[in-house]
């Protein structure tokens, strides 16, 4: 399917819940957020079938995000459910690693085929400062799984305030040149003042070209992740809610005030 502006429109990407087991200071406040009820949570059935009409449209990549999407109950029959349907060429998900050490081999088995895996230092009290929680060595369990399970290629989701030359960064792309792991330098993000740039080593962030739907998990089609542009598919229907997100698509992102990046996945 291809936009207004001559887009051509092949990836979603999948919120399966707003829940997580870290509390990043950039991404999610210390005390918690007020979490989306459990009756407006897409059933699984109900994410296959959008999963199933997306691809009858075009879309041919899928990734699979959160919150955390490895703390959802059920999240390797989910991806088995959406790994049957015919026309995915690119099944991936984006995980902070900490739980991917139990479920790397599963995932795999199930049939995803890639992880981008959060860190942004390897400095395990800095680790620890930023996602308020967190024990790296988790991480670095979970990166080990990944490889030995056969995911492929792995990448390393690095946020960087301003630039890749940061002490931390340069860190992360030792251990990932090392490692033969993927990095992709991210500017930190704000929806509210619609700061973004271009993620560098991907195309996120480039409005030109950009490729995306995202999928919320209480069933919003969003056309945009810096806009408030939403589309429930309970509300209008699959069908509807895609033809509204890709017909209101906007050229290029703004600001984003009534969402949060833990309930959208970046
Ligand atoms: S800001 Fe919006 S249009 Fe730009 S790349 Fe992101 S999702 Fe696409």
């Amino acid at each position: 399917m291809y936009d207004r502006f001559n887009r051509k429109i092949n990836y979603l990407r999948i919120s399966v819940t707003d829940r997580c087991n870290l509390r990043c200071v950039y991404c999610m406040p210390a005390e918690g957020v007020e979490l989306m009820q459990h009756k407006d949570i897409l059933r699984f059935e109900e994410i296959v079938e959008v999963v199933k009409y997306a691809v009858s449209q075009g879309v041919d990549k899928i990734r699979i995000t959160g919150g955390e999407p490895l703390v959802k109950k059920g999240i390797v029959d989910l991806i088995r459910m959406i790994a049957e349907i015919d026309g995915i060429k690119d099944f991936g998900m984006t995980t902070n690693g900490i739980f991917l050490d139990k479920y790397a081999q599963q995932l795999a088995d199930a049939g995803l085929h890639r992880v981008n895996i959060s860190l942004d230092t390897i400095n395990p009290e800095k680790y620890r400062k930023i996602t308020r929680t967190g024990d790296i060595t988790q991480v670095f369990k979970g990166i080990e799984a990944a490889k030995k399970a056969g995911l492929n290629p792995i990448k390393i989701n690095c946020v960087v305030q301003k630039s890749f030359d940061e002490p931390d960064a340069r860190d992360v792309a030792e251990l990932c040149k090392n490692n033969n792991l993927q990095i992709r330098y991210i500017n930190e993000m704000n929806l509210e003042t619609g700061s973004f740039s271009v993620v560098n080593g991907g195309i996120g962030g480039n409005c030109s070209i950009c490729n995306r739907l995202r999928l919320t998990a209480n069933g919003d089609i969003m056309p945009c992740l810096f806009s408030d542009l939403r589309f429930n598919v309970r509300e209008l229907g699959i069908e509807k809610a895609f033809k509204f997100a890709i017909g209101e698509k906007p050229k290029s992102g703004h600001v984003a005030k009534k969402s949060q990046f833990y309930s959208i996945g970046g």
